[in-house]
């Protein structure tokens, strides 16, 4: 093919990928089309789609029943601006969502991504004990490894990482406790005979800083970026507890959790707990268009109601609830309804307990970990996200038509949850050959 012709070439010319390091970095996938759980090439390769295109798909590509919803929505109303106007898909999304959410959060507030969901969870937090007239409360806890977005309020939020370092002179400071990575405890225990210690931690800093804290924010259950760390549930429940007894909001983010990744619908259900603030995206639409969602309870949004126009919340975006988004939110809900996908996830995680665990016993690997339709294979190693094992791992998985993109020495599966057993159990062979040659 001539030069200019190649999509390929075309796409080195003029493009910029996120995340990729475009000196050293191998030519990306041109990606043709989807169906259910597989990817297909311009070049006629077929490839599944082991992470869920960076964990937003669940329904499987090109769903018909999503493809329809979202054809009628372009049909009757394409875009609004949400300030001063409303429309139908985004109030029933939000009476849908409050339906199924954690009690107690009964106002959505909506953006267009993951990190602008949280940084519109950390203005509402401030904000909201400024309009309650305790201004000095600005700081926030948050916990080592997390990882909660790429804009400058979520970056701070987030572990001082390779993903922060660059920009760590715009980020504000925030006081960071330890999180439960039983496979590294940070106090060298061990979790068959700790009482769940790590927690003091975080005590200690709401003991330390007291009427200066904010929010505790945290991704419950499990940390994706920082390394697919699983939690014991006990560890969630005891943020829900200190943040209680010290008055402070609680915030979780739940980006990556929400919608079933975890088991539940929500991960806050393993601990049967609710947030003062939620945040949601990623597989809010299944995968389809961007769109953030930042629920809050009444009483956060009281305190933004007042003659005091200085009060309100400022704070909007372009997209604002763009109904395209919404009606396919809405219909992604519907598919919830229609068939068991928590039951699906349910069988999805016994699979892969039962064809992970067994990766323990080879040499590298250090830790295998699962919850919901999650897989993880922590490889030894202390090099973090720049371990090079890494793009080789990826590279030697998509030889054989598996689409896996690991964190460093994390190497961890998340398809949709429309995944068959016989391709989960294809793509877990796949898996255990490469971890196994290494
Ligand atoms: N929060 C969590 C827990 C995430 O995992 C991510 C992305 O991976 C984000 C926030 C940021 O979401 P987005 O990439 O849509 O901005």
């Amino acid at each position: 093919m001539s030069l200019g012709s190649n999509l390929i070439d075309r796409d080195r010319k003029h493009l910029w990928h996120p995340y990729t390091q475009m000196l050293t970095c191998p030519d990306p996938l041109p990606i043709a089309r989807g169906e259910g759980v597989y990817l297909y090439t311009e070049d006629g390769r077929k490839i599944l789609d082991g992470i869920s295109s960076w964990w937003v798909n669940i329904h499987g590509h090109a769903h018909p029943k999503l493809n329809a919803a979202l054809a009628a929505q372009a049909r009757e109303l394409e875009h609004v601006m949400f300030a001063g106007c409303t429309h139908r898909p985004a109030v029933e999304l939000a009476e849908r969502l409050v339906d199924v959410i954690p009690s107690g959060l009964n106002r959505i507030f909506y953006s267009d991504n993951g990190s602008t969901a949280v940084e519109v969870a950390i203005k509402m937090a401030l904000q909201y004990w400024r309009n309650r007239g305790e201004p000095q409360r600005q700081t926030f806890i948050t916990l080592h490894h997390a990882y909660h977005g790429d804009t400058v309020g979520a970056m701070s939020a987030s572990e001082d990482s390779v993903f922060t370092r660059a920009f760590s002179r715009l980020l504000f400071p925030v006081v960071r406790a330890h999180a439960p990575y039983c496979y590294r405890c940070p106090l060298g225990l061990r979790r068959e005979s700790c009482q769940m210690d790590c927690l003091g931690d975080l005590e200690r800093s709401l003991k330390e800083h007291g009427g200066k804290i904010a929010a505790v924010l945290v991704e419950p259950m499990l940390q994706g970026v920082g390394g697919m760390i699983v939690w014991p549930a006990e560890f969630l429940a005891g943020v829900r507890a200190l943040c209680d007894q010290h008055g402070v909001l609680m915030i979780a983010d739940e980006v990556l959790t929400g919608f079933g990744r975890t088991g539940r619908m929500f991960a806050c259900e393993h601990a049967s707990i609710s947030p003062d603030i939620l945040c949601l995206s990623k597989a809010l639409t299944a995968g389809y268009l961007p769109l953030g969602v930042t629920a809050a309870t009444e009483a956060i949004y009281e305190a933004f109601l007042s003659q005091d126009r200085g009060k309100t919340f400022f704070h909007g975006h372009s997209y604002t609830a763009n109904p395209l988004a919404c009606a396919v939110a809405i219909a992604s809900l519907d598919l919830f309804g229609e068939s068991d996908v928590l039951g699906r996830i349910g069988r999805l995680e016994n699979q892969l307990h039962a064809s992970l665990d067994p990766l323990r016993t080879l040499p590298r690997v250090g830790d295998v970990r699962v919850i919901g339709g999650v897989g993880v294979v922590e490889l030894q190693g202390d090099e973090g996200y720049l371990d090079q094992i890494g793009p080789r791992l990826t590279a030697a998985f998509l030889e054989r038509g598996l689409l896996l993109r690991p964190l460093g020495n994390v190497l961890y599966f998340m398809p949709p949850y429309v995944i068959t057993d016989l391709e989960t159990e294809w793509a877990i062979g796949q898996i255990r050959t490469v971890l196994a040659g290494l």
